[in-house]
C-alpha cells in the first residue's frame, strides 16, 4: 500500500535563519519505502518522454536523480559547484538572497540533442533549477521535464518554469 510522503519531511522552524521553515527530507531519503515510491513517481513521469539522461543540482539532486536513472537505465551528469568538477566546464550563475552562486557541467556531459530530466530534491524560488536548465540547453540538451519531491508554492519558482514540464510530488 502506498504512504503519504508528507509524513516523511522533517518540518523546522527557524532554519536556516528566523522565519523560515526548513523543509527536511531526509526521513523520506531514509525509508525504503518512501524513497522508492518517489523514485517510481518520477520514472513513471519521465517513462514516455524519451528521457536519455538526468541531471541533477548538486547535492541533494542527486539523490533524487540517480535512482530515476537507474530505473530507466539512462546516464546521469551532476551539476556542480564551482571548482568541483575536474575537467572543462561551462558555468551558470544565479541569484542568492545575498549575492551569486554558480553552477558548473563538463562541457561533454550532455550531447546535443540529448532529452534530458533534471531533478532536485526542492522547487523553492526555481534560481537553482533555472541555472541548471541554463547548462543543459547551452550544451544543445533538450529538457523535457523537471521534477522535484517538494514544491515550496508561496516562492513562485514555477514561474521561472514557465513552457517546461513540471512534477512536484508534494506542495507546501
Ligand atoms: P531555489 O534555488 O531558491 O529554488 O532553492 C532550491 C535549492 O535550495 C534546492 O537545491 C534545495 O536543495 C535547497 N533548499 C531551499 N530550501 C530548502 C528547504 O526548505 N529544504 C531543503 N532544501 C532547500
Amino acid at each position: 500500500m502506498a504512504v503519504d510522503l508528507h509524513n516523511y519531511v522533517a518540518s523546522i522552524p527557524d532554519y536556516p535563519e528566523k522565519g523560515v521553515v526548513f523543509r527536511d527530507l531526509s526521513p523520506l531519503m531514509a525509508d525504503g519505502q518512501a524513497y522508492k515510491q518517489a523514485t517510481d513517481q518520477i520514472v513513471q513521469f519521465a517513462r514516455d518522454k524519451g528521457v536519455e539522461m538526468i541531471v541533477g543540482p548538486e547535492a541533494r539532486g542527486f539523490i533524487v536523480g540517480c535512482p530515476v536513472a537507474y530505473d530507466l537505465g539512462v546516464g546521469f551528469a551532476p551539476a556542480r559547484k564551482k571548482g568541483k568538477l575536474p575537467r572543462e566546464t561551462v558555468k551558470a550563475e544565479y541569484a542568492l538572497e545575498y549575492g551569486t552562486s554558480e553552477l558548473h557541467m563538463h562541457k561533454d556531459a550532455v550531447k546535443p540533442g540529448q532529452k534530458v530530466l533534471i531533478t532536485d530534491d526542492l522547487l523553492a524560488t526555481g534560481g537553482t533549477i533555472k541555472a541548471t536548465i541554463d547548462l543543459v540547453e547551452s550544451l544543445g540538451g533538450i529538457v523535457v521535464g523537471c521534477a522535484f519531491l517538494i514544491e515550496l508554492d508561496a516562492l513562485n519558482g514555477r514561474d521561472k518554469l514557465e513552457g517546461y514540464d513540471v512534477l512536484s510530488l508534494m506542495h507546501y
